[in-house]
């Protein structure tokens, strides 16, 4: 279905036809690695960058917006989202060698990509993008990483588009970056997901130069680890809390005895603490109901209070 909606988005007459696919009341979980959730009132899958920025530019000014990419971070409450979701996998795909140890991609395309295409190009240190499930959009805005290594030590420069359909490049300098963070310094936070006023569209990545083999070996070595220490055979949406200072949430999890509890169709993995796992036809209430009761347990009996690294988002179904 490819389809643009002048009257629905105001598009004025000028404004090049819409290329990309427009989907009304779209299940999220069709788009989020739980595999659980709500509706999108609209979702629209760009043809290309030209096309979202077009289709930013027809829409209303107050149209609550939310980027997606392969939600693998993402719990969509099951009453489900108002507004738009722009989904960027599969849609902004770009990948490109501009110098030696340099790489650009476009904020769709997937991190076991990214690594890949890294290594066979001879950049070393961006193995770690290949455990991550995620598009190097959400990469950029959760600065996710593994085993020592981060999205954002590698980034030069980053391409956004604005609400209103504006491109920028933008350096590190401008973002405040920590761990699972990503704030503009004078705009607008990444944490909200609120209608937020940019989105990333691409990104300019360094690298050291050296040996592809070794690069491929270390992709093979890291998967082969995941493999052992992840429920990677269910839905499920990586580490749900962030790790609190000096600790690790699973050994927490695992030490208030919480392994295998279960809420409806969710459960806290028997292999991993900090995974929770959508073991069949999960709602995202379920979900959501056991991820409030391992943060109240933990808290209870260590005293720590974890802070889930998962975006939770949309409304809650009416009863
Ligand atoms: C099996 C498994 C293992 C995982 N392991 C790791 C790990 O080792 N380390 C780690 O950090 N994470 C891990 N994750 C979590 C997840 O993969 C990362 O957070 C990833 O960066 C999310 O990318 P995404 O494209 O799926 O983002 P989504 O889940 O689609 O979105 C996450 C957030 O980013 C925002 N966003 C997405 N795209 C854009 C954009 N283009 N511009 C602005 N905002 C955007 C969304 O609005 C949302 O707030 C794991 C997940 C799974 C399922």
């Amino acid at each position: 279905m490819i389809m643009s909606e002048p009257t629905q988005f105001g598009q004025p007459q000028s404004t090049p036809a819409l290329r990309g696919e427009l989907r009304l009341d779209e299940p999220m979980s069709r788009h989020t690695s739980w595999h659980a959730g709500g509706v999108a009132q609209r979702l629209y899958q760009p043809a290309d960058l030209a096309d979202l920025c077009d289709f930013l530019r027809a829409l209303p000014i107050d149209e609550p917006l939310l980027a997606v990419g392969l939600g693998s971070n993402l719990l969509v409450r099951d009453g489900g989202l108002r507004g738009t979701v722009l989904l960027m996998h599969g849609a902004l795909r770009e990948l490109s060698l501009q110098a030696e140890g340099s790489l650009y991609a476009q904020a769709g395309v997937p991190g076991a990509k990214l690594a890949r295409f890294a290594a066979l190009h001879g950049c070393l240190g961006a193995a770690f993008f290949a455990g991550i499930p995620g598009t190097v959009g959400g990469m950029l805005a959760m600065n996710a990483g593994c085993y020592g290594s981060e999205t954002w030590r590698h980034v030069v420069k980053v391409q956004v588009v604005t609400r209103g359909g504006q491109l920028l490049e933008r350096t590190p300098a401008e973002y405040e970056i920590g761990y699972r963070s990503v704030a503009l310094r004078s705009k607008w936070s990444v944490e909200s997901c609120l209608c937020p006023e940019e989105f990333f569209v691409g990104a300019c990545f360094s690298f050291e130069a050296g040996d592809g083999d070794i690069a491929r070996q270390e992709i093979k070595d890291l998967l082969a680890k995941r493999i052992s220490s992840q429920p990677l055979n269910l839905p499920n949406a990586g580490s749900v809390f962030r790790n609190p200072p000096n600790d690790y949430a699973a050994r927490l999890i695992e030490q208030c005895g919480l392994k295998g509890v279960r809420s409806g169709g969710a459960q806290v993995s028997e292999k991993h603490a900090n995974f929770i796992v959508n073991t069949h036809g999960a709602t995202a209430a379920d979900i959501e109901n056991l991820i409030m009761e391992v943060r109240a347990t933990v808290a209870a009996q260590t005293g720590v209070d974890l802070h889930p690294e998962v975006k939770i988002i949309g409304e809650a179904r009416e009863v």
